[in-house]
């Protein structure tokens, strides 16, 4: 499940003044020092105003929600460095000019990595590192001529 550097920052201050807040602290303790094997999600669904019948868009909502957890932790505990650094990457996008060797490098935080999972009806099992291997190997796209136009990355009369 969660790490426990995740579970001691959610529940290592008081939230009884946040009612959201609090419902996701009990859900967590539930889940990590609860007894039984089941645990009921309806307070903090109901804390939500989340519809019990509704379906949401999975990572739409997950993207939602550690936005929201890290500003409201933050906002209940001054010695928290957030949460979001428990989910958060960041990609680095490099663009090189094959003619002269310019190069332009640009980072981006990111919550969420979309993998494509082959379609190839095939029965068999997928790798995930192979898949994260392949969502980030370089692609040989050709995107401008070397030295050309505004948006170019080569250096001045290169
Ligand atoms: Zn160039």
């Amino acid at each position: 499940m969660f790490n426990d550097a995740f579970v001691s920052e959610i529940l290592g201050f008081d939230a009884s003044s946040d009612q959201q807040l609090m419902s996701f602290q009990n859900l967590i303790a539930d889940l990590k020092y609860g007894i039984t094997k089941s645990v009921d999600t309806c307070e903090f669904v109901e804390s939500f105003s989340i519809k019990n019948n509704l379906q949401e868009d999975s990572s739409e909502f997950s993207t939602l929600f550690i936005n929201w957890l890290d500003n409201a932790i933050i906002r209940h505990n001054q010695y928290t460095k957030g949460i979001r650094r428990f989910f958060e990457g960041i990609m680095e996008n490099k663009i090189e000019c094959t003619v002269c060797g310019c190069q332009s490098v640009s980072r981006e935080k990111f919550l969420e990595l979309r993998l494509d999972i082959p379609d190839d009806g095939s029965q068999g099992t997928v790798d995930l590192e192979s898949l994260i291997r392949q969502a980030l190997a370089p692609r040989g796209e050709l995107i401008e001529e070397h030295g050309r136009g505004s948006g170019s990355i080569c250096e001045e009369g290169g």
